[in-house]
């Protein structure tokens, strides 16, 4: 008799990057809004979704490519615009550098950035739920007023990192 099991992933880990779940829930995500748009999730995408839920914070290709150097520059940039068009990853515009990619919020958890503006570092932050509500219902209010149809918000901290302070 043969007993088939469920290949268990070698590594499952809820605490990388701070996710709010597993991360082969991230990759089972990612998979479905890849397939949504009838593209595959393939290892050099896998690669990227990776290094992204491993940094923990927003990267540019210049630091992906760092951690993952197996990835051609031309493979990478190709695969996040794929990844960007299926909403698994979101770019990061912040002041007048290098774009950032970071994971769809919606396959990660809600958060904020600090942005150092002395060397440029990012760095995820999850507000305290006060912050949280008094942002909601300002934003509430601001929407109601303006007949603005709220989805979310997106705030980030502007300053000076501790090793530039
Ligand atoms: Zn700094
Ligand atoms: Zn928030």
């Amino acid at each position: 008799m043969t007993v088939i099991r469920r290949q268990e992933p070698a590594t499952e880990t809820s605490a990388a990057g701070g996710l709010s779940g597993p991360e082969s829930e991230v990759h089972a995500g990612v998979g479905k809004r890849l397939a949504s748009i009838r593209q595959r999730y393939t290892g050099g995408r896998r690669l990227l979704v990776e290094a992204l839920i491993h940094a923990g914070r927003p990267l540019t290709v210049t630091e992906i490519l760092d951690v993952r150097p197996a990835l051609p520059p031309s493979t990478a940039y190709r695969n996040l615009a794929v990844l960007e068009q299926a909403t698994a990853v979101r770019r990061v515009q912040l002041s007048g550098e290098f774009s950032r990619y970071e994971l769809s919020e919606e396959l990660t958890r809600h958060h904020h950035h600090l942005v150092c503006v002395d060397c440029g570092s990012v760095v995820d932050v999850t507000a305290p739920a006060r912050l949280e509500d008094d942002v909601t219902v300002a934003a509430k209010e601001v929407a109601a007023a303006t007949g603005f149809r709220l989805e979310s918000h997106r705030l980030d901290l502007i300053g000076h990192c501790q090793a530039c302070s």
